[in-house]
């Protein structure tokens, strides 16, 4: 397997507020070509520094791709330390002024004479038009290795990279396609996901399958390798099918949906309405529903209830009850959502009712404590459950939570249909 490195170049990458997203992207890029990264470096624009990154990383690493610096002026560096690093001459070329002034008169101005400094290229490297911007890329091999120099700004790198290194690496590759693929789980702890999972993802060695805790779900990534798309495609398909079937309903999103897309997939697809009752969540429920395109179809209504009195007024839950029981509390999350679903006049309705914290934990209701009502034609319901984390967490883990719960009323009510 080929082995490449980054090396992303700029002062202005070592400040708190411009991040390095170049090699991101070109990670992204080149795993899709079964090509790993190895390592990336930031280097600021500093002669010394940079001449020993790129002659280091060119020790290391079969293929090196360096972004930025390419400019006119004094700051850009890159062209003449790249050279220096690898022991070749910058050669000017005069097609490339031309190219420059000709690119000038179209804007209307001069060009100025220290963009003359961008007609110059290494020896023997190969030139990597840029119809986006003036400084043109290139590629040299150099003993074994293979290094390209790009421009910074994103949008003439990327053009660049994918039209005349790509498909190169991907030939120097093998040929090789990888594939990706999410799942996501709800409800279940990440070890007990592997545990059930292990036994499986283990007889695919050509898939690498990772799981990483994210917020308040399980994500399953898998990636598979051949060197034919089609057989990448159906290896993935198979992997997946087997895991879904083993984690059955807990697995929310088969394609690396969103829990909200994935409800409002599923009443769009039932023809059901829904409302929803907030009161710790404070409308993120109902702001996560409403975020996907077409919402209106299924989405009716939603409430924040905060306050004892909204909760009286709004959603008709009785007095007594929060009296007696606590505003938060089974009998009052499933009044709220009773009461939401009259007063929205829909399918299905879901509340919540909880403490966020950091204040106002008891011993027996810490902070964390969160019930989820839930109302249908045929029954009102409820549960408890406590979530770990800040407010933060703790409301988003709710509004999860409640969602799931959802997903699995309307799943159940479909296959009894
Ligand atoms: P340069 O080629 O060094 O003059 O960079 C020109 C511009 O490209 C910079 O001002 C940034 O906006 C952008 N840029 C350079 N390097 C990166 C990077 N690694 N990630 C994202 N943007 C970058
Ligand atoms: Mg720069």
């Amino acid at each position: 397997m080929l082995s490449a490195e980054i090396i992303a170049i700029g002062s202005e990458l070592l400040t708190p507020t411009k991040t390095d997203t170049n090699s991101l992207w070109l990670t992204g890029k080149l795993n899709e070509i079964g090509i790993e990264v190895k390592l990336k470096t930031v280097v600021g624009d500093d002669k010394m520094r940079l001449e020993e990154t790129i002659r280091d990383a060119l020790k290391r690493s079969d293929i090196v791709i360096s972004t930025g610096g390419l400019g006119p002026t004094e700051d850009d560096i890159t062209r003449t330390v790249a050279a220096r690093a690898i022991g070749r001459k910058l050669v000017y070329q005069d097609d490339l002024e031309t190219d420059l002034r000709e690119r000038f008169r179209k804007w209307g101005r001069e060009m100025p004479e220290i963009n003359k400094r961008q007609a110059f290229v290494i020896e023997g490297a190969d030139v990597l038009p840029n119809p986006n911007g003036s400084a043109v890329g290139m590629a040299v091999e150099t003993g074994e290795k293979f290094f390209v120099i790009l421009p910074g700004p994103p949008r003439e790198n990327q053009p660049m990279f994918e039209n005349f290194i790509l498909p190169k690496l991907r030939r120097a590759a093998g040929e090789i396609y990888v594939k990706r693929r999410m799942l996501r789980v709800g409800g279940v702890g990440e070890s007990a996901v592997d545990e059930a999972i292990a036994p499986i993802y283990k007889l695919y060695e050509t898939v690498e399958t990772s799981i990483l805790f994210n917020k308040s779900e399980i994500e399953i990534h898998l990636a598979a390798q051949s060197n034919s798309e089609t057989e990448a495609d159906a290896i993935l398909e198979e992997l997946a099918g087997k895991i879904i079937e083993k984690l059955g309903v807990a697995v929310f999103s088969r394609n690396g949906e969103l829990m909200e897309e994935i409800v409002g997939k599923l009443l769009c697809e039932n023809k059901k309405t829904v409302a929803v009752a907030e009161s710790c969540t404070g409308g993120l429920i109902g702001g996560r529903l409403t975020d996907i395109p077409g919402a209106s179809t299924y989405f009716m209504q939603g409430v924040i209830a905060y306050a004892n009195e909204a909760k009286i007024k709004t959603l008709n839950v009785a007095p007594e009850i929060i009296e007696k029981y606590g505003a938060v509390s089974a009998e009052v999350a499933e009044a709220m959502a009773k009461g939401m679903r009259e007063l929205a006049n829909t399918d299905y309705a879901i509340s919540v009712t909880g403490i966020a914290g950091p204040d106002g934990g008891s011993e027996e209701k810490p902070v964390g404590t969160v019930f989820i009502g839930y109302a249908d034609d045929a029954q009102t319901k409820s549960f408890k459950t406590i979530l770990p984390g800040d407010r933060y967490l703790i409301r988003w883990r709710a509004s999860q939570t409640a969602l799931d719960y959802l997903r699995r009323q309307i799943l159940k009510t479909q296959t009894t249909e």
